[in-house]
């Protein structure tokens, strides 16, 4: 996903997406240097497996910021390095020729630029982040990955806490979520599964259709993309 606001180019996330997105930004900029920041939402392979096929990192003309929080057990920049180890990747990171700087967030609130950006946590496995922009155009949500807390809460897992405690964290998971959404005027939100599909995937950390709808029904967002589509699903399913 790309989103140019207030002279900045900002990428959400490196899944698969980012090749055709390289070889158009690098058709579009030719000789210009293309500098963007690249916001990652979590260190899931559908999440980070495109970065090392994205052309502008292989030219030094190129700057390119990378940016997300250390993950459940692994931080940050090794989650980054992960995809472009050996032996599964013949270039390691550190041998691209672009300008690449890996900055691990920390605070949850912080600039590109002009453009303000916040995160959450949402409820996935592991760490995973929800981040909103806020440019002088409007604010964009994106929260690639979530799974409704009323069906299940990944805190809880493995941890020992009460059903009634567990109903209250869920709860308040939920409010903090749509405080955070709050009059977006774009939500890019998890719609993985039809309802039906769900029932046999609840705990996988994805979304029905109709929790989706009702989340951006409740934060009271003016534009809804349903987003994070079973790979089962083609266009005519989607449609
Ligand atoms: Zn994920
Ligand atoms: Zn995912």
């Amino acid at each position: 996903m790309e989103v140019r606001a207030d002279s900045e180019m900002i990428v959400l996330d490196a899944g698969s997406g980012i090749r055709p997105l390289g070889v158009a930004l690098d058709n579009e900029f030719g000789t210009q240097p293309i500098k963007l920041s690249l916001l990652i939402t979590h260190a899931h392979w559908d999440h980070i497996q495109g970065l090392p096929f994205f052309k502008p990192a292989y030219n030094r003309k190129n700057e390119i910021r990378i940016l997300g929080f250390d993950g459940a057990g692994a931080g940050f920049k090794e989650i980054m390095a992960e995809p472009m180890r050996a032996p599964f990747f013949p270039i390691a990171m550190r041998e691209l020729s672009g300008k690449i700087d890996i900055s691990r967030l920390s605070e949850m609130t912080f600039s590109l630029g002009k453009v303000q950006v916040r995160a959450i946590f949402v409820n996935h496995p592991g760490v995973c982040a929800g981040y909103r922009l806020f440019t002088s155009a409007g604010s964009i949500a994106f929260l690639p990955d979530h799974e409704p807390y009323e069906f299940f809460l990944h805190s809880a897992r493995g941890n020992k806490i009460s059903p009634e405690q567990a109903k209250k964290t869920a709860a308040d998971g939920h409010e903090a979520l749509v405080q955070f959404l709050h009059g977006s005027d774009i939500l890019i939100l998890d719609a993985q599964y039809t309802d039906e599909e769900y029932q046999r995937h609840i705990g996988w950390g994805h979304a029905p259709v109709s929790s989706a709808v009702a989340l951006a029904l409740d934060a009271e967002v003016h534009k809804l993309l349903l987003f994070h589509h079973d790979p089962g699903h083609d266009d005519q399913m989607v449609d």
